[in-house]
């Protein structure tokens, strides 16, 4: 027998060494961190500030780039300085690729953080449409990687700056998929690779992401990735997300079945909703799932019933009225009941309740006092009152 007090509701997040990505810290028991993408060209310095910018106040707390050129890693320095000009400093991660490596090292003077894909580490002459790697060919590449990596790891290391190595299930080096298939077991070699690399020039301001367009590939990489770090006593922040999940209802279930599942698990410290939408778009999905989970809380939480045949009012336009008028209310929760019957016992944690009592009138609760009776169409307008009466309303 479990009595109710020993039932713990909150996720306890995995704990995790804090990497610093300008002023954002990911991991080390802070806010899961909300990240997503810029689609303009880094060469258009204006449009970029001003996309970055945009994503930033709306509650983006890192934002992406893409540097495909040397001439994208300086653009880098200007839309820096023009945030910092115009703006405020605002968390910037570039991503970069392999055949880059002098991208990588100028960029990583202009952002805070860095990401490489360890899948795209390729050498032609030992890497490329092979059928067999001896352990000691496997080992002689990785040393490659490592003599190919170490100045921009020094550089990362010596600015105090970070990496995400960030493996996708898509482009797995060809060796690791000779050798682990293509599996969630090859993205977890492939990033322990890495950061076994980084661990040698004693840089630890990590983040590995491995993601994956299937959402059943992605949670058992990131399960795998956070078992094997248990084990050998790594504790990088892990940041999550469903690689091309699409757009509309299915791409943000889909994202959520992925980034929800783990978080509710304890794994995460930072996630990207990836949509073929405008990257707007991500971030009240990225909110949505932190504050559904309990894991913060940035918006009114609206507790209510789904109506039925005992419904008294029409429960989808009151919530609307409800949310039209309180949501600004950060921090309180509101429950919209359809009736007495089942209302004030489901709505028990909410601060205030707007229920169904007869026809033609509502009840409003603090907590779970009903505090008075009002007719239906006064009912919002109480709510507003009773919550200013109490010194929570703020105007919006
Ligand atoms: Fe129906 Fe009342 Fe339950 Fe709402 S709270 S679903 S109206 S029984």
């Amino acid at each position: 027998n479990v009595s109710k007090q020993e039932i713990d509701t909150t996720i306890h997040r995995r704990q995790t060494r804090p990497v610093k990505v300008g002023d954002i810290t990911i991991g080390g028991g802070f806010p899961v961190v909300v990240q997503s993408m810029i689609n303009e060209d880094t060469l258009d310095i204006e449009s970029s500030v001003n996309a970055i910018r945009k994503l930033h106040e709306i509650g983006c707390e890192i934002v992406r780039v893409t540097v495909p050129s040397m001439a994208h890693a300086k653009a880098l320095a200007a839309i820096k300085r023009r945030l910092n000009e115009t703006y405020q400093p605002v968390p910037l991660v570039a991503d970069v690729h392999h055949n880059g490596l002098k991208i990588a090292l100028e960029v990583a003077k202009h952002v805070d953080k860095v990401r490489v894909n360890p899948g795209l580490y390729v050498f032609e002459k030992h890497d490329i449409n092979r059928s067999d790697y001896s352990q000691k060919e496997f080992k002689e590449i990785g040393e490659i990687i490592r003599k190919t990596l170490e100045p921009l790891i020094i550089s990362l290391r010596d600015q105090g700056k970070a990496m995400r190595i960030g493996v996708n299930h898509g482009s797995l080096a060809e060796r690791m998929l000779f050798t682990y298939g293509d599996t969630p077991l090859g993205m977890v070699e492939s990033a322990l690779e890495f950061i076994r690399i980084c661990e040698s020039l004693e840089f630890y301001n990590l983040v590995i992401s491995l993601k994956a367009s299937r959402v059943p590939t992605m949670l058992a990489a990131y399960r795998l990735m956070a078992q094997r770090m248990n084990e050998l006593n790594m504790n990088y922040p892990l940041h999550l997300g469903v690689t091309e999940a699409g757009d509309g209802e299915y791409g943000r279930i889909k994202s959520t079945a992925g980034i929800a599942t783990l978080l509710a698990e304890s794994i995460g410290d930072t996630l990207r909703v990836s949509l073929t939408e405008s990257p707007e778009k991500e971030i009240s999905v990225c909110y949505g799932i932190l504050q559904a989970l309990g894991l913060r809380k940035t918006m009114v939480e609206y507790i209510a019933c789904p109506s039925c045949g005992r419904t008294l009012f029409n429960l989808e336009n009151v919530l609307h009225k409800v949310r039209n008028a309180t949501q600004h209310l950060t921090g309180l929760d509101i429950a919209v009941m359809g009736c007495i019957v089942n209302g004030p016992g489901e709505m028990a944690d909410a601060d205030y309740g707007y229920v169904g009592k007869q026809a033609g009138y509502i009840s409003l609760y603090r907590g779970q006092e009903e505090i008075k009776k009002v007719p239906e169409d006064k009912g919002v307008e109480e709510l507003v009152n009773l919550i200013k009466a109490d010194g929570r309303w703020i105007e919006p």
